[in-house]
Formats: structure tokens, C-alpha cells, sequence
């Protein structure tokens, strides 16, 4: 891996953009979420495609694809900051989460089922967690198929995360806000039910919310189990796309409240559901290592968004 440019400072997050050994252009991130201190959570974040084809609403790496990363190129990634902040394959960490999230859907990529297989073989890491967050694409059941297979032989016992996003209720407003054939509530859910087994972390439903996003939590509850799933809040965080499709984040951080959404966060408590509400360092924001930043449309954009990438390059 040849690092281009990184970004960050070392007590919230870095992102790096290099090229891999096949040439090919990616972005990863690690980061830790003080005030945890990093023995106890190291997160890694990394590039599945180059570019991808979904162009969700929001999110900075969609719009161009050039394909899909090897096994070995996404595995570079990790390895790079591994070896970099523990010097070997030792990671003593007592949460050592990989997310498949920086760029690119992975389950359009099936070299991700060979990562998580390989993922514990490759570190002496106690703490492994890998945390895949899907739209959940139409024509992909093999891959999710496979996924339950891997989840039951490699990370039985709560220790894989899988999560989908969600956005909105309203069927006509989450095509727009992803823009690809995808599972519909009733596939998410019965998915949901032959993947989770006792002793598995809960299955996420993700609502990045935007001002007008439109849920209804009667109609989650119509289609998702509280045992099997839980749900997450986001913001929409300082994106390019957010701008161009004139998407506000609903989500107060200050006040960790939903003004646009009254009483949303309590109906989903009311019908059971365990609710987080994840709003993170702001200060990731300024470094573009949150979800759906992406530093390679901030570095070829002519706008600059005020609140975001503010960190010069080192290298
Ligand atoms: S949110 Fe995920 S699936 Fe959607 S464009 Fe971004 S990387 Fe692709």
C-alpha cells in the first residue's frame, strides 16, 4: 500500500488515501471514539469498490464505479494500519471493529466473504468484530447466503455486526434516497430472521436522518422483530451529495434530540426496540472520515463545504 495523503490527528480519526499493489485508488479510515480509549475500541474502516455504483443521496463515494477491490487490496488496508499502530499482527484492543464502509456496497463484492474467512487467521486479535452495513441489492443472495455461513463458523456469539439502511418508510422516498434495486422490508426481515441466532448481536436498521425524511415506526414495527433488530439514528453528515439534493441532517448533536422528528426515538422504545442514537465526533466531520464523506470529492470539488475537511494533508 503507497500512502498518497492522510488526514487526521491521532486521538479521533485518520484517513488515508493510497493505492494499492494492483494500482487502484482507495480511501480507509482508523479511528477510536474518545473518550474510549484505544485498548479498549480500534476501528478500521475500509474500501470495497473503487467508486460504486449505488449514488445514495447523501453519500460522496457513490456517483462513479470502476470496480470492485481484491481480497488482497482491501486486506492492504487493514494491514497498513495494523502493522503501523501495533507493529505486528497483534491487536490487543478489546473491541477491534472492521467496517466494510468507506467506499463501496460490499455485498457487490463477493472477495469480502473471503476478507471476513481470512480476517481471523491473518491478526491475533481477541476483540475482531467486522461490521458489514448493507442496502441490501436485489440479485445478491448468494453473497447474504454465504454471510450467514461465515457469521455462524467464524463470529458466533455476538461478535459480527450487520446492519442495513433503512432511511425512510415511505417506499417512494428511500428509492430516491437509494437509487438502486434493493430488498424490500419484508426480504430485510425475513433475512433477518434465518441470520440472527441467539447469542448474535441485534441486526441494525440505519435511518441517516434528513430533515424530511418521512418514518413511521408502526410500519417498522409491522415488518421487524425487537428480539432480531434494533434501531439507529444517524446524522447526515457534511456531504457534497447532501448539498447538491439539499438534504439537512435532523438530528440536534448538541441537544442529541430529533426536532423535526417529535417522539419518534420514545414510539420505537414504546414498541420494544432497543434505540441508539449515534451521533459521534463532530470533529470528524472537519477530517472527512465520517460516514459518506469521501476526500476525493472534496479534493476535485470547486465548492467547499464549510464545516468539513478541514485538515491539510500530511504526509
Ligand atoms: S452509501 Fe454505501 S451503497 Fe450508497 S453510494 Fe455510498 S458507498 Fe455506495
Amino acid at each position: 500500500m503507497q500512502i498518497l495523503e492522510k488526514y487526521g490527528r491521532d486521538d479521533i480519526a485518520w484517513v488515508f488515501l493510497g493505492k494499492t499493489s494492483k494500482g487502484n485508488t482507495v480511501e480507509f479510515v482508523e479511528s477510536v471514539q474518545p473518550p474510549i480509549p484505544r485498548e479498549d475500541k480500534e476501528v478500521i474502516i475500509i474500501s470495497t469498490l473503487v467508486g460504486c455504483p449505488a449514488g445514495c443521496f447523501m453519500c460522496d463515494a457513490g456517483g462513479f464505479y470502476e470496480g470492485k477491490l481484491s481480497a488482497g487490496e482491501m486486506l492492504e488496508q487493514i494491514d497498513y494500519i495494523v502493522c503501523k499502530r501495533f507493529g505486528d499482527f497483534k491487536v490487543p484492543s478489546k473491541k477491534f471493529k472492521i467496517q466494510f464502509a468507506r467506499m463501496g456496497e460490499p455485498a457487490l463484492n463477493d472477495e469480502v466473504l473471503e476478507v471476513l474467512k481470512e480476517l481471523p487467521r491473518r491478526y491475533i486479535a481477541p476483540g475482531l468484530l467486522p461490521s458489514i452495513s448493507t442496502i441490501a441489492p436485489v440479485a445478491r443472495e448468494a453473497f447474504f447466503e454465504s454471510l450467514i455461513e461465515i457469521k455462524n463458523e467464524y463470529y458466533a456469539s455476538g461478535r459480527f455486526q450487520l446492519q442495513f439502511s433503512i432511511h425512510s418508510t415511505d417506499y417512494r422516498q428511500r428509492d430516491a434516497i437509494i437509487p438502486v434495486k434493493k430488498w424490500n422490508f419484508k426480504d430485510i426481515a425475513e433475512y433477518g430472521k434465518r441470520f440472527y441466532k441467539e447469542g448474535d448481536r441485534k441486526i441494525t436498521l440505519n435511518f441517516a436522518l434528513g430533515k424530511e425524511n418521512i418514518i413511521e415506526a408502526e410500519k417498522i414495527r409491522e415488518f421487524f422483530d425487537p428480539d432480531i433488530f434494533l434501531i439507529k439514528i444517524t446524522p447526515v453528515n457534511p456531504t457534497y451529495r447532501a448539498i447538491e439534493n439539499n438534504i439537512e441532517s435532523a438530528v440536534d448533536s448538541g441537544k442529541k434530540a430529533l426536532p423535526y422528528h417529535p417522539g419518534l426515538l420514545e414510539k420505537f422504545e414504546e414498541f420494544g426496540y432497543q434505540v441508539i442514537l449515534s451521533i459521534g465526533e463532530l470533529e470528524e466531520n472537519k477530517i472527512g472520515s465520517n460516514c459518506g464523506q469521501f476526500v476525493q470529492r472534496h479534493l476535485n470539488s470547486k465548492l467547499k463545504i464549510s464545516e468539513a475537511y478541514k485538515y491539510e494533508s500530511i504526509r
